[in-house]
């Protein structure tokens, strides 16, 4: 840390991007004080606010590279190697990171939507070798317990999924150990140098802004993008990897979690209703399940949760910098995708490096 570096931080938020900043900036040394809204337990997912915890945690770079731009895609890649990179740093036995790619299936009425998958992905990325088709034989290869009549697909080889309940768990156990100094159930206004409670001000060297779609109240560009999910268990079921189902409507995925779960994900509004799950959204979510492998008919559905996606107009991440507030938001449907590049460029500008990675992508107004 250089001299000049903050020495009291304060974070707004306990989400991803406020997690993964409070556990960097305590193991280099700084005093980080974590303001949360809501409560910071991590084994009470649906009583925080954090879209963090309903995510399913695909890290995709290909697969979201269709639905934005090269950028995504570019920091994507970055988050492949920076999430086992960090991971050591837990120093646990557990593995929370996996890099067994993705499959992109479709059923037969649906293949122009496959089609239009690959076409968009050589357009957005046209040098790309990481994927290739696969047919029946080679799906059933990677995947042998899903419905044999799919017999075309897409396997896109470098991505990677985390299992992110208990990894945002288990970094909040480690920044404890850390010292943090938490403030949970304390909803926070921001500005430079000031956290503002419902109880007084508070004066810090450095105002980190991680309120997700919290921080709407002063920033009024953001959005909500409401996404709906089921969780199932079943020991019926083995996948190795997050499957993705080409649909009409949606982009659905069904991505193998511990303890024999599995996340069905995601439907995409552009509504700000947080609202439980509804009817037609749980009908679509356990079809598509109920297609993959009608073994997954006995499954359990253990939780169905509803979240809303923090996101500006042109659903691209943003970090703003000034003197006494750095401000990270926009993440939308990419948060673990695009949180190591937000968090890395964050650390850069607060120990003033030279090198600040993705700086003209994050920065761009
Ligand atoms: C259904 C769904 C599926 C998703 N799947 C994926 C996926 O597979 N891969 C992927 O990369 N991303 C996925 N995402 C996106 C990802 O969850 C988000 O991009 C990411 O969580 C955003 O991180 P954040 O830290 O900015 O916000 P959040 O994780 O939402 O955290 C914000 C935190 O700030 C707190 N807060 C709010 N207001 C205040 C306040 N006033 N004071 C103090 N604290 C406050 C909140 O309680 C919360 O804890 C998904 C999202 C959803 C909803």
């Amino acid at each position: 840390m250089t001299l000049s570096s903050p020495q009291h931080i304060a974070i707004a938020g306990a989400g991803l991007l406020g997690r993964l900043l409070a556990w960097q900036l305590l193991q280099a040394n700084c005093k980080v004080t974590l303001f949360e809204a809501g409560s910071f337990t991590p084994t009470e997912p649906q009583t925080s606010r954090a879209a963090a915890f309903t995510a399913a945690g695909m890290i995709a770079p290909l697969s979201e590279a269709v639905v934005s731009d090269e950028g995504v895609y570019c920091m994507g890649q970055f988050a492949l190697e920076r999430w086992p990179q960090w991971l050591q740093a837990l120093g646990t036995d557990q593995n929370y990171f996996f890099k067994h790619g993705s499959l992109v299936i479709a059923h037969q009425q649906d293949f122009s939507e496959l089609d239009q998958f690959e076409q968009e992905l050589k357009f957005v990325i046209p040098h790309c070798q990481s994927y290739h088709r696969v047919n029946q034989q080679q799906i059933h290869e990677l995947e042998p317990d899903i419905n044999p009549h799919f017999n075309h697909g897409l396997f896109l080889a470098e991505e990677g999924h985390v299992d992110n309940r208990e990894l945002l768990a288990a970094i909040g156990t480690d920044i404890i150990s850390r010292g943090v100094k938490l403030r949970e159930h304390t909803p926070v206004e921001v500005s430079a140098n000031k956290i503002t409670t419902e109880t007084g001000e508070e004066i810090f060297d450095l105002v980190i802004d991680c309120r997700g779609l919290g921080a709407k109240t002063q920033q009024k560009m953001l959005r909500g993008v409401r996404g709906e999910t089921l969780h199932v268990e079943t020991k019926e079921i083995h996948l190795n990897r997050p499957v993705r189902l080409m649909h009409p409507r949606y982009q659905l995925y069904i991505v193998p979690k511990p303890n024999h779960r599995f996340i069905i994900g995601a439907t995409q509004i552009e509504s700000e209703d947080r609202s439980p799950v509804t009817l037609q959204s749980s009908l679509e979510l356990s079809s598509a399940l109920y297609t993959l492998s009608p073994a997954f008919a006995e499954a359990r559905i253990i939780e169905m949760d509803s979240n809303l996606r923090p996101a500006y107009m042109d659903n691209l991440p943003k970090v703003q910098v000034q003197d006494g507030l750095i401000t990270a938001n926009g993440l939308f449907r990419h948060g673990y995708l695009l949180a190591p590049a937000v968090v890395e460029n964050i650390l850069a500008h607060i120990f003033k490096k030279d090198e600040k990675v993705f700086n003209d992508l994050l920065m761009r107004s």
